[in-house]
């Protein structure tokens, strides 16, 4: 039968894999959060994209209506520059017409610019639409892979407890009620391997005394940070 050196490191070792298994175990939720927000900023972007080529679309419509109108103002104008007998209303028509063609100009230069942003940016549609693809693709494989990391834990747990309650069971009764008195009070903090005369939880130097009782199997706790210490 084992000493309690090997079984309170083997109970250790047992309990700081529970420890991490339910760490990895809770932090799944977040890192699926911050996947699937990377997921919804990316067809974020995609719905912009598209929104912004119809808006480029809706601004050069307006802009054509705009010219449109002002072009059937400039022909009243004409018109009544035609029948004008009067050189002060006759300046005045000119005045207007010149105003206009500068906005029908001005119009025309900004379809222009749009229509040239609005081929550029539909050039990068398909690009944009395969990102997207590939994020949502992405995202379901993460989501697949976290569920079953997530069932492997849980299973490595239950193994995991059923193997530290079975071999706390092994541990000497006088040892095994300190043991669960500290594990009480202490949770994580109950044990501590000493490496050459060294806690390894709290650097803190053991006596010689103390080395020779560990050698001879004797349970201890650290005089500094009160865990149960065990050789190496
Ligand atoms: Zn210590």
């Amino acid at each position: 039968m084992p000493g309690p050196a090997v079984i309170l490191k083997e109970l250790h070792r047992l309990r700081r894999f529970i420890k991490d298994l339910e760490t990895k175990i809770e932090q799944a939720p977040r890192q699926l959060a911050i996947q699937q927000k990377r997921l919804a900023n990316q067809e974020e972007a995609a719905k912009a994209a598209h929104e912004h080529i119809t808006q480029l679309a809706l601004g050069m419509r307006e802009k054509e209506v705009s010219i449109k109108a002002t072009q059937a103002q400039i022909k009243k104008y004409e018109k009544q520059l035609a029948e004008s007998g009067n050189k002060k209303e006759y300046d005045t028509l000119k005045a207007e017409i010149a105003q206009e063609l500068v906005h029908i100009a001005k119009h025309e230069d900004a379809i222009l610019a749009a229509m040239a942003e609005s081929e550029e940016k539909t050039s990068k549609l398909p690009e944009v639409e395969k990102t997207t693809q590939k994020a949502r693709t992405d995202f379901a494989q993460f989501e697949k892979d976290l569920e079953e990391r997530l069932q492997r834990f849980a299973a490595d747990k239950t193994r995991a407890m059923e193997e530290m309650q079975a071999t706390e069971a092994t541990l000497a009764e006088d040892v095994r009620t300190q043991y669960t008195r500290l594990i009480a009070a202490k949770g994580m903090d109950t044990l501590s391997g000493v490496q050459g005369k060294i806690c390894s939880a709290c650097y803190t130097e053991i006596t010689s005394q103390m080395l020779s009782e560990l050698k001879r199997e004797m349970t201890m706790l650290c005089k500094n940070c009160g865990r149960m210490l065990y050789l190496e």
